[in-house]
């Protein structure tokens, strides 16, 4: 019998440990957006700066209100920006605003419309708890405090907080520059003339997206023939690139060449084949020290393929796990057959249901040359070997697409 293809957990281990994290690089913080984050993000500074009230109103001394009604004098006004110099004393009030220090001396914010009356003195209608209304020094965070740790993908509100701890320049891992190649002499450009024979490259734009879109920088090596000697010369051309992803060529037809045109300049085989689908015949290696991906060349396999690996493998050179595709649960609605010896993915649509887990509905047709479903896929239901027939309303694990 011959020996069962890779699972897939350990393929993805494979490729994870035979890659390593790109070296650092500093980078401006309107560069950081999705990049991940090397070292531990430490406050420049606390915030917020100081006591600061988080209302329009009046600061005053709890001491003096507590058997309000009672009339304060106004001696001055604290704004954003502007704070109010002196010290607030018996009797006294200062008139303030949102995001304004608190003067020294006072002890709760009084709401404006907790007030009576205005211009040189006010009447406090009821007494403040000590603390009301104040926004105190540090509460968010302070200075010399780590707040990001890394490894972290940095995303928007990450970016407004690194700037608010006022980090104008981040350690962030190198974007891999990743060179894609498809294969296969059918395959033409999109808006290329198409001869009878010919289909055009969902691949080559495809995945250069999915690179570019999980942080790696795509390198168009653009179409080559299936011939063994120009693959293997445009490979040689991307030696000096972090990895090389091509697509097509790796099944077991007469003119899946890319194995065997690879090997003739020395390439090592990490595995090839996997127990999946779609996505079977799969290939990793190294192509001296170059990591080598090859996806299959129908296009849903190829992009199921990326979402399996090279989304992993991208995260892994940036510096960070390269964990699996997060898994959550969704409830069936329809009944699925039992599967076979292969982890099956398939594509599907989820709708969210109030209070209970959402509903996961598989696309009628699961051929791995649609891409339509895929694009319009949000889900896929991930079905591992061996699993039994599976009922309408039974929980399946699904991986998000996005
Ligand atoms: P292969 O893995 O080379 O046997 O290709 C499998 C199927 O995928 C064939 O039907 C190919 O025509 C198709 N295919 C290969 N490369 C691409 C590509 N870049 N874009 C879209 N389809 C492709
Ligand atoms: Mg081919």
């Amino acid at each position: 019998m011959a020996a069962p293809f890779l699972p897939v957990a350990a393929a993805r281990k494979l490729i994870i440990d035979d890659l390593s994290p790109l070296p650092a690089e500093t980078v401006k913080l309107s560069e950081a957006l999705g990049r991940t984050l090397r070292a531990d993000a430490v406050a420049g500074v606390s915030h917020p700066p100081a006591d600061v009230s988080a209302m329009d109103g009046f600061a005053v001394r709890v001491a003096d209100v507590s058997s309000a009604p009672q009339v304060l004098r106004v001696v001055g006004e604290s704004a954003a920006g502007h704070p109010y110099k002196g010290n607030i004393g018996a009797g006294e009030a200062v008139r303030i605003f949102t995001g304004a220090y608190v003067p020294a001396g006072a002890d709760a914010i009084v709401l404006q419309e907790d007030i009576d009356g205005g211009g040189s003195h006010v009447m406090v209608k009821e007494a403040p708890t000590l603390g009301r209304h104040i926004r105190r020094a540090g509460q968010d965070f302070r200075t010399g405090e780590t707040v990001l740790t890394a490894p972290r993908v940095l995303t928007a509100r990450d970016i407004g907080l690194l700037a608010a701890m006022n980090l104008p320049r981040l350690s962030v891992g190198r974007r891999p520059v990743v060179g894609v190649l498809s294969t296969g002499d059918e395959v033409v450009l999109p808006g290329d003339s198409v001869a009878e024979g010919q289909i055009v490259s969902a691949n080559g734009p495809g995945i250069s997206a999915f690179i570019a879109a999980h942080g790696g920088e795509p390198f168009d090596l653009g179409v080559v023939k299936d011939d063994p000697k120009a693959l293997l010369r445009v490979a040689e051309s991307a030696r000096h690139l972090d990895m090389l992803v091509t697509s097509g060529g790796v099944s077991v037809g007469d003119y899946d060449v890319v194995k065997g045109a690879l090997s003739e300049a020395g390439f090592k085989v990490g595995f090839h084949k996997i127990a999946m689908r779609p996505g079977k015949p799969l290939l990793y290696g190294r192509l001296h020290a170059l990591p080598v991906l090859g996806l299959p060349g129908n296009p849903v396999s190829a992009m199921v393929c990326a979402v399996l690996f090279l989304g992993p493998a991208l995260a892994r050179l940036q510096g960070r796990a390269g964990d699996a595709p997060e898994q959550s649960a969704a409830r069936l609605s329809i009944d699925l057959k039992a599967n076979d010896s292969r982890t099956d993915h398939i594509r599907a649509k989820l709708t969210h249901q109030p209070g209970d887990l959402p509903i996961v509905k598989p696309f009628g047709t699961q051929d791995s040359a649609q891409l339509a479903t895929l694009a319009r896929a949000d889900a896929l239901i991930v079905r591992e070997p061996g699993a039994p027939t599976a009922k309408g309303g039974d929980v399946v694990s699904v991986i998000s697409l996005n």
